[in-house]
């Protein structure tokens, strides 16, 4: 198995076996690689990095652009499904239009379709020692959210909230019986993750340990942070609270702002 920091400088690439409109706006794709360890260094709920083609590029000149290490696009993913004996993965792709290369990618693939793939990471919150766990999502952390319910104890209790484009993007997700989740239909595109946070305010702060698994838009997860840490003191080791996408940034400038904000920019 290779080294997860490696592999993101030497991609594999994965080819698409079936593509599913899994809601309006969510699609699912489904890779496959005949050697099963190129997904398999770390599982449901990870996340991996896609090398993206661009459009109409052969195989051939993908990988040889790979091979030479030229970089193409790359965006952050996760891992939704694995079935090692089939050498399969699924993976959601919010359908945010063609005006980033991952979604346009994913909108435009068909059986045959390719692409790079480096990891996937393990799943982050992977210890579960709260009296009661607070889970918050919009679609792009959908993945991560549901594998990380569905990882919990099963007499875990909590809340989880998940703020979806239309009623018809809610999931099925295997949760414990004393988790509650709430799907909250967006009412505002340009306020991306409003009514998690609004959700999240106006409940009880649960007494006990707390653990909060709260991921999305990035202005979104800030006033999560804020609010958890600054006004409800979690402690930092219980909190997992994490940017995925930015309003009007694509990923690499998401990336170096998340990193002038870690140094107080
Ligand atoms: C750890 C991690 C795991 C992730 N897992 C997933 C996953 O499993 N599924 C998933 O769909 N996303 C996931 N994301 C989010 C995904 O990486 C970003 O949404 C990424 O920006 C998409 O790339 P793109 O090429 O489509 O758009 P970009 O080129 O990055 O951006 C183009 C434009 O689209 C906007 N945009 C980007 N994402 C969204 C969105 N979700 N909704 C509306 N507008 C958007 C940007 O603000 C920008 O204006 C994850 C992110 C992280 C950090």
């Amino acid at each position: 198995m290779k080294p997860t920091a490696r592999r993101a400088q030497n991609p594999d690439i994965v080819s698409v076996n079936r593509v599913h409109r899994l809601t309006p706006n969510m699609v699912r794709i489904t890779f496959s690689s005949e050697d099963m360890s190129v997904f398999s260094d770390g599982g449901v709920g990870g996340y991996c990095k896609l090398f993206l083609p661009q459009p109409d590029q052969t195989l051939t000149d993908f990988t040889a652009q790979i091979a030479r290490k030229d970089r193409p696009a790359v965006r952050t993913y996760t891992v939704r499904n694995s079935r090692p004996d089939l050498g399969e993965i699924d993976i959601d792709f919010v359908d945010h239009g063609d005006n980033g290369p991952a979604s346009a990618w994913a909108i435009n693939a068909t059986a045959g379709s390719f692409c790079g793939f480096a990891g996937a990471n393990p799943l982050k919150r992977a210890s579960f020692s709260a009296d009661h766990y607070l889970i918050a999502a919009d679609m792009s952390a959908l993945t991560m959210a549901a594998a990380t319910i569905e990882a919990l104890p099963r007499d875990a209790v909590g809340s989880a909230f998940f703020e979806i484009e239309t009623a018809a993007d809610k999931q099925d997700i295997d949760a414990p019986a004393g988790l509650e989740i709430h799907w909250l239909v967006s009412d505002n595109p340009a306020c991306p993750g409003a009514k998690i946070v609004a959700a999240i305010e106006e409940m009880d702060w649960p007494t006990g340990r707390v653990q909060t698994c709260f991921a999305g838009e990035s202005t979104m997860a800030r006033s999560l942070r804020l609010y958890a840490l600054k006004e409800k003191n979690l402690p930092r080791e219980d909190a997992y609270i994490s940017g995925y996408w930015k309003f009007g940034l694509v990923e690499d400038e998401h990336k170096a702002f998340k990193r002038s904000e870690a140094n107080g920019a």
